[in-house]
């Protein structure tokens, strides 16, 4: 089949040859794949607006010997508001670039696309706490590649109350009787574990009523950073750097108002 008409995310768009784009796209039916619009940034292009970032739309591709070319593309969605603030674009950006660098080329994996779509929806919306949204999307993504964190009880003897300390290694909590004295692990306070177990099990339309105060959600988001670079080995990621930055300045410039 040299065609495949098939919906699909923008993960990433960037300019390519003289008038051409050079996406990432997430698609219902492939997966992952790289695909070439020709002449998309030419004024006129029927192609323009379904090449973006932060789109849906349905596409019908020609497959090349290394890379797809867009042939007809229309747009179902476009989450324009991402551009609108700096922080939801970063928080959209890291998103993508996630689920652009954790799945591999060509496997289709409906689940994530359900898992973006939704986010990059929930974001635009603007209806539910960010930061816990961000983290759900972590946690979940994680989950759907296979990886959970045994967040449940003690790892050795099966204590479900706690205090509990969080062992990356072992990719779960110890008590503080079984914790291995090499390896003490960090400290994972109640609120913090209660809320990690909430988000493990809320489904899209229970986190749009979570809320936890800032101290559990900054211990929340230490744990998932260390647990989603050790168990996947994801490296650096220049949209969570970008997504920290325009939250501190968000921080930084409602200090300057709270003074003013
Ligand atoms: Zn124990």
């Amino acid at each position: 089949m040299k065609y495949l008409q098939t919906r699909a995310l923008v993960l990433r768009s960037r300019s390519f040859a003289e008038t051409d784009r050079l996406l990432t796209l997430l698609t219902w039916d492939e997966g992952k794949i790289s695909a070439k619009a020709p002449g998309a940034r030419r004024v006129k292009s029927k192609l323009a607006a379904a090449v973006e970032l932060f789109t849906c739309g349905s596409f019908l591709l020609y497959r090349g010997k290394t890379l797809f070319t867009i042939t007809q593309a229309q747009v179902e969605t476009r989450y324009s508001r991402l551009m609108m603030r700096v922080e939801d674009y970063a928080r959209g950006l890291y998103f993508a670039e996630l689920v652009e660098r954790l799945l591999p080329e060509g496997e289709p994996n409906p689940q994530v696309f359900q898992l973006l779509q939704n986010a990059w929806g929930d974001l635009e919306a603007g209806a539910v706490d960010r930061e816990l949204l961000t983290r759900y999307f972590e946690l979940r993504l994680l989950l759907i590649l296979g990886f959970r964190p045994h967040s449940d009880n003690c790892l050795f003897c099966g204590d479900t109350v706690g205090p509990f300390y969080w062992n990356t290694t072992a990719g779960g909590l110890f008590c503080s009787s079984c914790r291995p004295s090499g390896q003490p692990g960090i400290p994972l306070s109640r609120g913090a574990h209660a809320l990690l177990r909430n988000l493990q099990r809320a489904t899209g339309n229970e986190l749009k009523t979570l809320r936890a105060p800032p101290a559990q959600q900054k211990e929340l988001a230490d744990f998932t950073s260390r647990f989603l670079q050790y168990w996947t080995d994801v490296g650096p990621l220049k949209s969570l750097t970008f997504m920290q930055e325009s939250r501190k300045s968000k921080v930084e410039s409602q200090k300057l108002k709270d003074k003013g």
